[in-house]
């Protein structure tokens, strides 16, 4: 940037005009080019925003975390505050959305277990659309854009048209609601491993999972999307070998005011469920790392959260 500092003083004399230029260009893909050791790709880039030409559209494909907004990274907040449109699903809560700029468009894309709202292809379309006419948009994802959150599916749908992507990771449900329950998701005394699976993993309308290697001790099973499934979910866990006192825990909006975690076992927990109303979004946490619960760092949170609502 030092480098650079003289012929953009020449072409650009006013001073409010070159701050532009470098706020554009840190944010943009000249300065992650830089970065990359890049030079001529970064110059170019550089050259465009001095030249005025058109801006080249960018997606970026954020994670918010589990749902507090304590939890978004400084990478996902710096982004949201400059981004011209944010496409969003219903897992990013609205103290989250309070925290992307004022002016930006928003577009809920909806996303619930059983109707989506916007088709995963019109949603991948509207990214392209966007982008192509020289918009920076936001892509803002509950939890992690790359753990059951089709953003692999979105990534290379642009990349496919040489649209630039930019991907800002983000806390996943399963440590997030580890940590709102104070379950510790790999506790050393009783797990070695710990495995994401989805609920919705079905064929013929039934849920298709590797039940041989879930049904294993020494190892955690954190199931997302899996509220509706879960008499089979517990069924099979149990018919493949896991005593029905297996211990069990489930995350209702981990991390959010309305937080509730129910424990159990694979035995009663499909009763618990039932009784207690639960319905989604929520994680299961299956092994005996829910036998080792301590203090979540809900309460924490909440007192903060109150303070600033106040
Ligand atoms: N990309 C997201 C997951 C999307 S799939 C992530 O990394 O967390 C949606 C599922 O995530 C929900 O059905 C639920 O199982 C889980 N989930 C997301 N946020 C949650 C939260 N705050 N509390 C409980 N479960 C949550």
């Amino acid at each position: 940037m030092q480098a650079q500092r003289g012929w953009i003083k020449e072409a650009l004399p006013e001073v409010d005009e070159r701050r532009r230029v470098w706020e554009a260009f840190l944010d943009g893909v000249g300065y992650e080019a830089a970065l990359a050791g890049e030079h001529e790709r970064a110059r170019e880039s550089l050259q465009a925003l001095v030249e005025g030409r058109e801006r080249q559209g960018e997606v970026w494909l954020v994670g918010a975390g589990p749902g507090h907004p304590d939890l978004l990274t400084l990478a996902a907040l710096r982004l949201m505050q400059n981004a011209d449109s944010v496409l969003y699903d219903s897992l990013v809560s609205d103290r989250i959305l309070d925290r992307v700029r004022r002016d930006a468009e928003r577009i809920y894309v909806g996303k619930k277990a059983s109707h989506h709202t916007l088709p995963q292809r019109d949603i991948e379309a509207e990214l392209l659309r966007r982008a192509q006419r020289g918009e920076r948009v936001l892509r803002l994802k509950g939890g992690d854009p790359f753990i059951f959150g089709r953003g692999g599916e979105e990534m290379e749908a642009l990349l496919a048209h040489n649209i630039p992507v930019r991907v800002i990771p983000g806390v996943t449900a399963a440590s997030g609601c580890g940590a709102a329950a104070g379950i510790p998701l790999t506790h050393r005394d009783c797990a070695q491993s710990c495995v994401f699976v989805t609920g919705h993993a079905r064929a013929d309308g039934v849920l298709n999972l590797h039940w041989p290697s879930l049904a294993q001790p020494g190892q955690t099973v954190v199931v997302y999307m899996g509220l509706g499934q879960i008499g089979v979910l517990c069924q099979q866990l149990i018919a493949h070998g896991l005593p029905d006192s297996w211990p069990m825990a489930v995350v209702y909006r981990g991390t959010c005011a309305d937080q509730h975690v129910v424990t159990g076992t694979l035995g009663d927990m499909p009763q618990r469920v039932q009784k207690e109303g639960l319905s989604s979004p929520v994680l299961m946490i299956i092994g005996e790392v829910v036998h080792h619960r301590g203090v979540g760092a809900f309460p924490a949170f909440n007192a903060f959260a109150s303070k600033e609502e106040a």
